[in-house]
């Protein structure tokens, strides 16, 4: 069994990563470099990290399945790019049964391969996609967002639009209100309805 590395695993998170009663288990590692990011100890390994198998986190995850089924919750997978660690959810949803409710966070910023492996085993999809714009995005993140787009439209065909969250935040210096308006057009057209709109805080 394959080991992941983990920068934190929080229990308890009640309507903050998804439904209902939530544990939050971020891996490491990340294809962005977002400028504000909150997590930067994700970039490289750390000796912080903790390896886990997913029968591990699945023994450390168990204690709250009554909490799980009674609000719709589970575990939540972010990161760092949970996307980056299919395997690991994949193998962690044999683990855990079809019950629990698996959502991921994630960028979208990788291979097509890795949302089609996901598809048939995540319940929700929470989708950071910062904006739509190419350039705002180059320059938040560092990368280009040809795959984010791409993989938008995947998951728009393979999936309910109630099972995505989009994420659209005003980044101070980056974007605005007028910028994110263009980009919930956009989605709107890919077919996603259900947005989370929300302004970053950049303390000085
Ligand atoms: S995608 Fe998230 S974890 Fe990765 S650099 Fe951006 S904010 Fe940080």
């Amino acid at each position: 069994m394959q080991t992941a590395p983990f920068i934190a695993v929080a229990r308890h998170r009640i309507n903050l990563d998804g439904e209902g009663v939530v544990t939050l288990a971020c891996f490491g590692g990340c294809p962005l470099r977002c400028k504000y990011c909150i997590n930067p100890q994700c970039f490289e390994p750390h000796d912080s990290w903790k390896s886990l198998t997913a029968e591990q986190l699945y023994e450390q995850t168990k204690p709250d399945e009554l909490y799980f089924l009674a609000t719709r919750g589970g575990v939540t997978f972010g990161g760092g790019e949970p996307l980056l660690r299919t395997a690991f959810i994949r193998e962690f949803r044999a683990l855990c049964g079809d019950l629990w409710t698996l959502s991921v966070e994630t960028s979208l910023n990788v291979p097509e391969q890795a949302v089609k492996d996901l598809l048939p085993v995540i319940n929700h999809w929470i989708v950071d996609v910062k904006d739509m714009n190419p350039d705002i995005y180059a320059s938040y993140t560092g990368k280009e967002n040809t795959h984010v787009i791409q993989n938008l439209k995947l998951l728009a065909e393979n999936t309910q639009p109630q099972h995505v969250t989009i994420r659209l935040p005003i980044i101070p210096n980056f974007n605005t209100e007028t910028d994110r308006q263009k980009s919930i057009g956009q989605l709107r057209q890919i077919g996603f309805d259900k947005f989370d709109l929300f302004d970053y805080t950049i303390k000085k």
